[in-house]
């Protein structure tokens, strides 16, 4: 099974990804897509009049306030836009999807975190009614009675908290825990850039390869949702995935791109588990 993410960044281009994933399907490589939609809900968010309000954690990274409204303007770009409409393509393109949320029969589930202390103008501040939540459990069974059944997932956030409330959690991460917990042999995380770059102004400064030992070092680099990235990897690595590889989502065959080692990967550089 290969795990794929791709962001809701700007400039990223669904159509070639699933394509690319249609390809896939039709040599009966199998697959299952994580899902982003940060850009659709901050247009969504704004024209409604709520606009998005991005914090830095004491911890230094960077996520979305979710209060409730947040929370449902979330699920209207997400499970709505973004995610009916990744469902649209591949069906148009013969690949049997089914869109769910991470809500959905639980698939993926943990503990919400409903207070968030941040750091504004270098001062620490705690806000409540975040609908924030941390993955520690996935229904593999689910996944595996659709699989069986032949249907393709295209999954996304929101995911559902242990006292039964939806809460917003991080999509790389999520896609790290799925692909641990399926067993799956590559995770690729598709962005607006080319992998992991040493200066984020500069994309010819590509880090091609690290060594699972390393990543710890590669940190400096990461500004912003990069680091939760890395963060993804490591857990992903740790969860006994073989290789992440971070790929470019604008790329023509952007997936199949990445598979063939394009991007930065981290793990052995010819993956021979599963
Ligand atoms: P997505 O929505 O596709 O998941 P994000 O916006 O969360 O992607 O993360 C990708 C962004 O991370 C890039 O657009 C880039 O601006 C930023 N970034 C920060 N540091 C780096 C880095 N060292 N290398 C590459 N990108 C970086």
């Amino acid at each position: 099974m290969l795990v794929i993410k791709v962001g809701g960044g700007r400039g990223i281009s669904y159509e070639e990804v699933c394509s690319d994933l249609a390809e896939l399907h039709a040599k009966k490589h199998p697959w299952l897509l994580v899902h982003g939609g940060s850009n659709e809900t901050n247009a969504l968010a704004t024209a409604l009049g709520h606009p998005p309000r991005f914090v830095t954690s004491a911890s230094g990274y960077e996520s979305r306030y979710t209060d409730r409204a947040t929370l449902e303007i979330f699920e209207m770009a997400y499970c709505g836009k973004v995610n009916k409409g990744i469902v649209e393509r591949l069906q148009s393109l013969g690949v049997p999807a089914i869109g769910l949320a991470g809500l959905d029969g639980r698939l993926l589930a943990g503990p919400r975190k409903s207070t968030l202390t941040i750091v504004e103008q270098g001062k620490k501040k705690v806000l409540r009614d975040d609908h924030t939540g941390k993955i520690t459990s996935v229904n593999t069974e689910l996944i595996n009675v659709l699989y069986d059944a032949g249907y393709v997932l295209a999954v996304c956030p929101p995911a559902i908290s242990d006292d039964h409330v939806a809460v917003n959690v991080d999509g790389d991460r999520a896609a790290a825990r799925i692909a641990e917990a399926l067993g799956a042999c590559d995770l690729i995380i598709l962005s607006n850039v080319p992998g992991l770059l040493t200066d984020p102004e500069d994309e010819s400064s590509l880090i091609s390869h690290i060594a699972p030992s390393n990543l710890d070092h590669y940190f400096k680099y990461a500004k912003g949702r990069m680091k939760k990235k890395l963060m993804a990897v490591k857990e992903a690595l740790a969860g006994g995935v073989g290789r992440v590889v971070l790929g470019d989502a604008r790329l023509a065959h952007p997936v199949q791109e990445a598979l063939a080692g394009r991007g930065t990967v981290i793990g052995t550089e010819t993956n021979h588990r599963g």
